[in-house]
């Protein structure tokens, strides 16, 4: 059986990365994602254990202290981290497994798996983010401020990526990472 690979996927919010990474999964029947710990609120229709461990402060220390977690980071006031158990099964099962995480988190399993594809969305422009978070009308206007605000800091980081993909058209940039996809696949498998 081929290895699979880690994918780690980094986008500012409202960028469209759920998006695009729906569409990747119609494309290939071998991704996974890593359903991360998070001590943030559930949105309305998100469901535990499927979008997110939605858990306590409490139980995210617990998951820290018992080294529960690959990576972690406190993102506008609340806490995500990737749980370890998972991670390495489904690289060893040939899946392709992606980490839907911010950039703090994704420079430490940078440095933990250097071999990892990296791939940072950008958005056409910050007013076209802008827009987008309001349309989508999950955020009030404070929690939209301060994602716009750390968009900004994000985007210090793409230079860091293996690879830098503009979300304008979701056609095109789902065809760019699919191909990305396949060549880092063939790589690796050669
Ligand atoms: P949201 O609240 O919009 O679901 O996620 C906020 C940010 O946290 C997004 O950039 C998302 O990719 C990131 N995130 C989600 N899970 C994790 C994780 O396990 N670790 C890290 N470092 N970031 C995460």
């Amino acid at each position: 059986m081929n290895n699979g690979m880690l994918v780690v996927f980094s986008a500012p919010s409202g960028c469209g990365k759920d998006t695009v990474f729906k569409e990747l999964c119609k494309r290939h029947n071998n991704i996974v994602e890593s359903v991360s710990a998070t001590t943030r609120k559930p949105r309305k229709g998100e469901v535990n254990g499927v979008d997110y461990f939605f858990v306590s402060e409490e139980d995210f220390r617990h998951m820290i202290d018992n080294d529960g977690l690959l990576e972690y980071a406190m993102y506008n006031g609340n806490y995500y981290g990737t749980p370890v158990k998972g991670v390495n099964e489904s690289i060893r099962n040939g899946k392709i497994c992606f980490l839907i995480i911010e950039v703090q988190g994704a420079q430490r399993v940078m440095k933990l798996f250097p071999d990892c594809v990296s791939i940072f969305l950008v958005p056409p422009s910050e007013e076209i983010l802008a827009q987008r978070l309001y349309k989508r009308k999950t955020d009030n206007e404070q929690t939209i401020k301060s994602r716009l605000e750390i968009a900004k800091v994000e985007m210090t980081f793409k230079d860091n990526y293996t690879y830098t993909v503009v979300n304008d058209n979701l056609d095109v940039c789902v065809d760019t990472i699919d191909k990305i996809l396949c060549d880092e696949l063939k790589k690796r498998n050669a």
